[in-house]
């Protein structure tokens, strides 16, 4: 008798820590979907980015603010083309790490909770670095004198060279 209450107790304990166990994975499943402040959205069809690349909108361009807005998320090694901005763009890194290079300058470095400024009509790219996906809010202001104007492709070449 003594013998099957220990059999009975010993299973019970066995059950009793695998429902704990899958409660905390459930609990940490959970918390990381939750982690993000935005949606990853919508694939990004291909043409002016390389690599792949996560689009959500945030802001839509109106008359009265003249400011776009999105949460952009690249994959490992994923970057835009070379482009313009003709009134400048900020950015706000809110996941991972990547890599900002206005054309001349040395590629920078950008992680998660930094702000980068890209001034009004200098040709530059933005992206994860080859390790890491990086997150990002763009900002671009006074959007009647226009949004973005893509140019070529960031090659292998240019995006591995640090200057
Ligand atoms: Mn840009």
């Amino acid at each position: 008798m003594g013998k099957i209450c220990s059999v009975l107790t010993t299973n019970l304990v066995v059950l009793l820590l695998f429902s704990l166990s899958v409660a905390a994975q459930t609990s940490a499943l959970t918390a990381a979907s939750q982690h993000a402040v935005f949606p990853k959205g919508q694939k990004a069809t291909a043409g002016n980015f390389t690599g792949t690349v996560w689009v959500q909108p945030l802001v839509d361009n109106d008359s009265v603010y003249n400011l776009i807005s999105g949460s952009v998320t690249f994959e490992p090694g994923a970057r835009t083309n070379w482009h313009i901005h003709p009134t400048g763009q900020i950015l706000m890194i809110t996941e991972g790490a990547g890599y900002h290079q206005i054309k001349g300058q040395p590629r920078e470095l950008i992680r998660k909770g930094e702000v980068v400024k890209c001034p009004p009509n200098v040709p530059h790219w933005h992206g994860a670095s080859s390790g890491s996906s990086m997150t990002h809010i763009y900002m671009i202001p006074n959007t009647e004198k226009g949004i973005v104007q893509w140019m070529q492709p960031v090659s292998e070449e240019e995006y591995n060279r640090s200057k």
